[in-house]
């Protein structure tokens, strides 16, 4: 009896261990759903994260996601929006995956007043999760387009919030979040907009995802460079993996976002995004293009977000497939 019990103890035992490990070895996908198949083009910002339990996150729906019907979505359970430019919550997008071409995309498909994100959410019933002042907007929204205002859910600096077991913090983006006065609409937003001056929703923000098999994420939004990159996305969070905007102009270039990446952030590998240009032909980086710059100045990996082309993480960081 007592053998019996010791057998059984150390068969349970391992069991576990093997559990673990195999949640452990389980990885993020993580898919950009960009305006080419195959391609990294002007508008791509739109990458969804696949967590090892089956959680689907859409962050920055972006123009490049064909709306709520674009058959590249599948489910969707989460939906995060870094800030409200039109390019980032979707004000309009394409019509069908590779309308137009990657440098000239057509987005001519208007998602106003309501954002390709909220038209996504309320299709396909996803939680919109957002920092800042920008919870209110998208509860609005989503109660206005016959959606659950409390599909809305807050997570403001500092704080987090685990959704599908994923949990979501947002950390500072040095950017700015005006609301586009067409998502207010009427007397107001037509004075708002004679008069160039942009609804307030609070601040841009970035986030930080710890999903399941404990991959930390940092996805950066549009920012500068900020010294809570250091203090508080790698000191704290100790994020392994990046996505970084590398465009210039409105947002981190090539030369600033990889010191960002070597000396603040300091990620396993990085995952570009956000550069404004036709960046690839046939699935290659174009000599001369921001990328290009980027991929050079970065010290650990930088895998280029290629459109439908699904990339596997392990817990550290490492990409494992796909890359
Ligand atoms: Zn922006």
């Amino acid at each position: 009896m007592k053998t019996n019990s010791l057998v059984w103890t150390v068969a349970v035992g391992c069991m576990a261990a093997v559990m673990t490990q195999a949640a452990f070895a389980a990885n993020v996908k993580v898919t950009p759903l960009g305006g080419q198949d195959g391609e990294f083009c002007p508008q791509d910002r739109a990458l969804i994260f696949e967590d090892p339990n089956g959680a689907r996150i859409l962050f920055d729906p972006g123009r490049t996601v064909a709306g709520a019907n674009d058959p590249r979505l599948g489910k969707i359970d989460i939906i995060l929006v870094s800030h409200m430019h039109g390019d980032h919550a979707g004000n309009a997008h394409n019509k069908e995956p590779n309308s137009g071409s990657c440098a000239s995309p057509d987005t001519s498909v208007s998602a106003m007043p309501n954002s390709n994100a909220v038209n996504i959410a309320v299709a396909k019933k996803a939680k919109i999760v957002t920092g800042s002042e920008m919870p209110a907007f998208f509860a609005s929204k989503l109660k206005a387009n016959g959606g659950n205002p409390a599909d809305s859910i807050l997570a403001r600096f500092g704080g987090s919030v685990k959704v599908g077991g994923v949990t979501i913090a947002t950390v500072t983006a040095l950017h700015s979040n005006g609301l586009d006065p067409d998502y207010i609409g009427g007397e107001m937003g037509k004075n708002m907009k004679d008069a160039g001056i942009a609804g307030y929703v609070g601040e841009a923000t970035g986030y930080v995802l710890t999903f399941s098999n404990g991959l930390v994420v940092y996805l950066s939004g549009d920012t500068g460079i900020t010294s809570e990159q250091d203090r508080v996305v790698r000191g704290h969070y100790k994020a392994k993996l990046a996505v970084m905007n590398i465009g210039d102009n409105f947002t981190t270039g090539p030369t600033e976002a990889a010191y960002v990446i070597n000396d603040l952030v300091q990620p396993a590998s990085v995952i570009a995004s956000h550069a404004n240009e036709a960046a690839t032909k046939g699935g290659k980086v174009q000599p001369g293009t921001k990328t290009e710059a980027f991929v050079r100045a970065a010290k650990v990996p930088v895998h280029v977000p290629l459109s439908g082309k699904t990339m596997e993480f392990d817990n550290t960081g490492k990409c494992v497939a796909g890359c």
